[in-house]
């Protein structure tokens, strides 16, 4: 083992995921973050640990987009813009929007899932870890009798990858969650999944790593401006804005969506687009679901957390820079109104947004970059991450390790988007 420490740019979930599974196969680790832990879409998320959940990239989506984009209020909206980035990943998220590749995409996930759940639970035993992780199940909650039919397909396609699931009609739902509408038809659970309030346990990583001994060094000053590269063009640590190098055996760039912005420093063009979500949280509800659910018709996704509920979602590939839309944080109490009792924004807390890391064929990077010695890539999980964070830390720490990982890894893989290396 190198005595020169793993520095992981980037301390989400992934990030912060990786430094844990580091530390305890004894490598000396450090995490850059120019942020404090507490704001990052690994915090804001709906916190669905919802394993079996198909990408982004699926027939249709990719039409259904197109003819969305100049809705600003639809669940998928795609601010029009001339950008070449954009519509060079829009060309390539549509060539994957098919069934070969969603089929493929899943045996990848789905084994992916069910290892991060293994992680979930060792690591919130191992450092009792306050976060409401539950492994309840997620319910698909279907307003319209019509859906209903569509909704459980969705779910028996599982199957054959180990998951279980159960019809629910409107009263059978209603006598477990009284807190849904007499509107709702019925739901489907998922049974297997498990959910958690994201920003307990990010900061509960966080603490542990510190406990640990891993230097999680967060704050402007740490921002990563750059990667430091010797003479045969190995990289061999991280610039930061306050001018330190901090010097590494290997890199880990798990910096979410602004991950590009390093990865061009080795010539390397991420075809990546940040879809921005919304979160509301309300507080004195009169009551709660039992677990944590998805509106089907609206694509809200609602989650107890401990009193107070989350309603999160809504997907905007917008520019980084551009400012939140109001009308889409709206859309979050308008979509879940007809489902559940006592959705009124005057019970809100906290308003969030936040960007998820989408890689043009909906699946993440984990991996060496090939023809780049010293770098690993951890990111591009979408609309996953926080799901499937923990067990991309255990695959990362397998390949530094030169262990081979418990998954076949060629669906995410950095080479299959490394044409553009120089
Ligand atoms: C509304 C919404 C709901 C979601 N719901 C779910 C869900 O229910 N389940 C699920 O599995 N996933 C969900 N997701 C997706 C999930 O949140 C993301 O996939 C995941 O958080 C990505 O984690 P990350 O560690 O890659 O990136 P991030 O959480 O974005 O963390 C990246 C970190 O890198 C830091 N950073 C960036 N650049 C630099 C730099 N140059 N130097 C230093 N630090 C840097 C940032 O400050 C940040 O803290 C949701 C996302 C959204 C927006």
């Amino acid at each position: 083992m190198s005595k020169q420490p793993i520095v992981i740019v980037g301390g989400g979930i992934v990030g912060l995921s990786t430094a844990y599974e580091l530390s305890e196969r004894g490598h000396d680790v450090i995490v850059l973050d120019r942020e404090m832990i507490h704001d990052s879409a690994s915090c804001g998320n709906a916190g669905m640990l919802s394993i079996g959940h198909p990408p982004l990239t699926r027939p249709g989506v990719s039409v259904r987009g197109l003819k969305w984009m100049l809705d600003p209020t639809s669940p998928l909206y795609i601010r029009p813009r001339l950008d070449p980035g954009l519509i060079s990943w829009l060309w390539t998220f549509h060539q994957h929007c098919n069934q070969g590749h969603l089929n493929r995409c899943m045996v990848t996930l789905c084994q992916m899932g069910w290892r991060s759940l293994d992680r979930f639970e060792r690591t919130i035993d191992a450092e009792s870890i306050d976060c409401g992780y539950r492994r309840t199940g997620w319910l698909d909650v279907v307003l319209h009798e019509e859906n209903m039919d569509a909704a459980e397909a969705e779910a028996a396609m599982l199957a054959p990858h180990g998951f279980t699931h159960e019809r629910l009609d409107g009263a059978a739902l209603r006598a477990m969650s009284p807190c849904f509408t007499d509107e709702v038809a019925g739901a489907v659970l998922h049974k297997d999944s498990a959910n958690i309030d994201p920003r307990a346990y990010t900061k509960g990583l966080a603490r542990a790593l510190e406990r640990r001994g891993v230097r999680v060094l967060t704050g402007p000053a740490w921002d990563a401006t750059g990667l430091e590269r010797d003479g045969t063009g190995r990289v061999t640590g991280v610039v930061c804005a306050n001018g330190t190098v901090v010097s590494g055996a290997a890199v880990v760039l798990a910096a979410g969506v602004w991950s590009t912005g390093l990865a061009v420093d080795v010539g390397l063009d991420l075809p990546m687009q940040g879809a921005r979500g919304y979160h509301v949280q309300l507080d004195g509800m009169p009551g709660v679901p039992a677990t944590a659910c998805v509106l089907h018709e609206t694509f809200i996704a609602v989650t107890p957390m401990g009193g107070r509920l989350r309603l999160a979602g809504t997907l905007e590939i917008s520019p980084l820079d551009a400012p939140p839309m109001p009308r889409r944080l709206a859309m979050l109490a308008d979509g879940a109104r007809a489902y559940l009792r006592g959705i009124d924004e005057s019970r809100a807390s906290e308003h969030w947004s936040g960007w998820r890391p989408c890689l043009a064929d909906g699946m993440p990077a984990i991996g060496w970059v090939p023809g780049v010695e010293g770098l690993m890539l951890a990111t591009g999980h979408a609309m996953l991450g926080m799901t499937l964070g923990p067990v991309t830390g255990e695959l990362v720490a397998d390949l530094i390790d030169g262990r081979r990982p418990s998954i076949d890894l060629s669906m995410v893989e950095p080479a299959r988007l490394a044409a553009a290396v120089a």
